[in-house]
């Protein structure tokens, strides 16, 4: 074997030992890819439980209030801070420690209800909802799900009130999407008592500004020469704690305090590990999946504000002896937003139901929403933008800030890139094992290679004869519903085909990938479409009400996904992927176009950002 391939089959098992271990349960996303529609996942649409929804309705009129006479979006992006009294009115509603225990002082919110209140600062403030999200969301999560009651005593009253602020500290210089490339070392002290911590950090949100940052660091595995990222609290009062940077200046979400710190020779109590030793890179991937839910919440409110400015702007600005709203070309992108603004919401409130009810493994989904909420946002602000003309370029109005401001989604906790690939190479391992069961079986056979084999050849072939059913309870959505399933049954059909096509090479098959989740994302997006309409339509119906609900926006975005997966699967066997290396691959130089082999294992590895 030589030095690339070894380095490849390394970087398969550590993946999947990250990704794989334990149980897989069949989710939504991985069902797709096995051709199946996991319907209890996503139907009935989930509705926030009678008993909290009281207190959610209650805490969203004081939250507006708050945000409607307190915040300053503008001032904020001006004097690139938020102030101490905004900080302080979030912390008296609770949304510093909204999803945390009750015991611990938070407020004990589902996910769910977590999202429409990030949804409603996402509407207003970037800067804002970046702020909370990364103490919040990540900084405090690692504490909230792997801590120890005696860590969570100590750590969480100050952190859920807002008196004390968290941080989420991975990023380095070598592990930006590399993030299993982390060279921030922890050694153990002689004693066991503590770990020395070495290294830099950067790209930090809230780093300057909290009392407490959960930082990753390689620890020695136990009887042998490697490392494992492990997990510590580290608090900024430690000796040797310096701040290197405490506010990068940069393009967007100026409010927010980015920063470049150091640790040296910085000792951590082994009494600050959060959660098992050399698991680091595991409780980094789960803290993000909350992290990419409320990511997908507070673009579904910067749609909606997107929309409102768009409406505005198109009813009252005239030319041509005409108002804006009365050309066909500005009406299409009212449209596309009123779409995809719909379908953001929809997404958000399915993927936080599966943290609710406790599902396990929604990482797929979780990465689906974070690129598919940014993409479609960039969008948006591009749509209403444009719709504003010269105006828009001006800073007497939010839009230059808010496209400033949505630049970073593509690029934070994951650059769609990696979490595309991603999504893709994870969601095609269910049906590339059952090949290769097969195909190992067929060159070696043996009596239990033969029954698993058989059992895999069954799930491949029930799969590809039988269209799944999509179960809608409403009669106006049958025909959508079947489209979705015979789209789904064609999407399995051609990932089986990619997968005996390159076998294992689409490792590395980036434009393949890319084809492959792009269509994942839109059966996903689809999918909670319709269950929120059908919802909606059978709310309306137990209620006893004439009228249907106004379903034009879902009834829009269902055709244009459904074209633009078709588009997706189309292009698998029509595209000019060879001519768009070639090009690539001229203006390269040798250095940077030789070195693919082991991207695409790097990227399924390295998804955690
Ligand atoms: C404002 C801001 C706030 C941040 N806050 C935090 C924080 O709180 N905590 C934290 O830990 N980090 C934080 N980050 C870091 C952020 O998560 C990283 O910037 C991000 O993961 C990308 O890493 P990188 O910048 O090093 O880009 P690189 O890894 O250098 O990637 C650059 C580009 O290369 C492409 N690319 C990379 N890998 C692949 C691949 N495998 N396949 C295809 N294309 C690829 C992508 O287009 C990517 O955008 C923050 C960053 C910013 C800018």
């Amino acid at each position: 074997m030589n030095k690339l391939d070894a380095q490849r089959q390394k970087e398969i098992q550590q993946a999947e030992e990250l990704l794989f271990a334990g149980a897989q349960a069949l989710g939504f996303a991985k069902g797709l890819f096995q051709g199946h529609f996991v319907s209890d996942w996503v139907m009935p649409y989930p509705r926030i439980p009678e008993a909290q929804e009281g207190e959610l309705v209650q805490t969203l009129a004081e939250l507006r209030k708050f945000l409607n006479e307190d915040l300053d979006a503008a001032e904020i992006d001006r004097k690139a801070d938020i102030p101490r009294s905004v900080i302080d009115g979030l912390g008296r509603i609770g949304v510093l420690g909204m999803t945390a225990p009750k015991e611990y002082g938070g407020r004990g919110f589902s996910q769910m209800a977590n999202c429409k209140l990030l949804e409603e600062i996402g509407r207003r403030c970037a800067s804002t909802s970046v702020f909370v999200n990364a103490h919040h969301s990540i900084g405090i999560r690692a504490l909230l799900l792997f801590g120890t009651h005696e860590q969570k005593q100590k750590w969480l009253p100050k952190l859920v009130s807002g008196e004390q602020l968290g941080a989420f500290a991975l990023t380095e210089k070598e592990a930006g999407s590399d993030a299993a490339n982390v060279q921030m070392q922890a050694r153990p002290s002689e004693d066991g008592s503590h770990f020395i911590l070495n290294g830099e950090k950067r790209y930090i949100t809230n780093a300057a500004i909290a009392h407490e940052l959960t930082v990753m660091a390689r620890t020695p595995v136990p009887g042998s020469d490697k490392t494992a990222v492990t997990a510590f609290l580290v608090t900024p009062d430690m000796r040797g704690f310096e701040m290197l940077e405490a506010r990068m200046a940069k393009t967007g979400i100026r409010g927010t305090a980015t920063g470049r710190f150091a640790l040296r020779d910085v000792k951590v109590p082994k009494e600050n590990v959060l959660g098992p030793m050399g698991k680091g890179l595991k409780v980094a991937l789960t803290v993000l999946d909350f992290g990419r839910t409320t990511f997908g919440a507070c673009c579904t409110g910067a749609a909606k504000t997107c929309l409102e400015l768009a409406v505005a702007h198109a009813n009252t600005r005239r030319q041509f002896n005409k108002t804006l709203s009365e050309f066909e070309l500005v009406k299409k992108k009212i449209a596309r937003i009123a779409a995809d603004a719909y379908a953001m919401e929809a997404m958000t409130t399915v993927t936080a139901s599966f943290i609710d009810r406790g599902l396990e493994d929604y990482m797929l989904e979780t990465a689906m929403l974070k690129v598919f909420t940014t993409e479609r946002l960039w969008e948006c602000i591009n749509d209403v933008f444009q719709i504003y003309g010269g105006s828009a370029y001006f800073t007497d109005l939010p839009l230059e800030r808010m496209l400033r401001d949505a630049r970073i989604n593509q690029i934070g906790e994951g650059a769609n890139e990696v979490l595309t690939s991603f999504i893709a190479l994870v969601g095609m391992r269910g049906p590339g094992m059952e090949f290769k069961e097969i195909y190992d079986t067929l060159m070696k056979p043996s009596r239990d290679g033969i029954s698993k084999a058989w059992a895999a050849g069954k799930n491949r072939l029930s799969a590809t004869v039988r269209v799944p059913d999509v179960p809608v309870q409403s009669e106006q959505l049958r025909s959508h519903a079947q489209q979705l399933g015979r789209l789904i049954w064609r999407f399995n059909f051609a990932v089986n085909r990619a997968l005996i096509t390159y076998r294992e090479p689409i490792l590395d098959m980036q434009l393949v990938q890319e084809r492959i989740a792009n269509a994942a994302m839109d059966l996903f997006a689809s999918t909670c479409v319709l269950s929120r309409v059908d919802g909606e339509i059978q709310f309306t119906e137990r209620n006893g009400d004439a009228a249907s609900p106004d379903d034009s926006a879902a009834d829009l975005f269902l055709r244009q996904s459904f074209r633009r997966i078709r588009g997706f699967l189309a292009g698998l066997t029509d595209n000019d992927d060879k001519a768009v290396i070639a090009a690539a691959k001229s203006c390269l130089t040798d250095s940077g176009s030789g070195t693919t082999h082991t991207s695409g294992i790097q990227s399924l590895y390295a998804t955690i950002r």
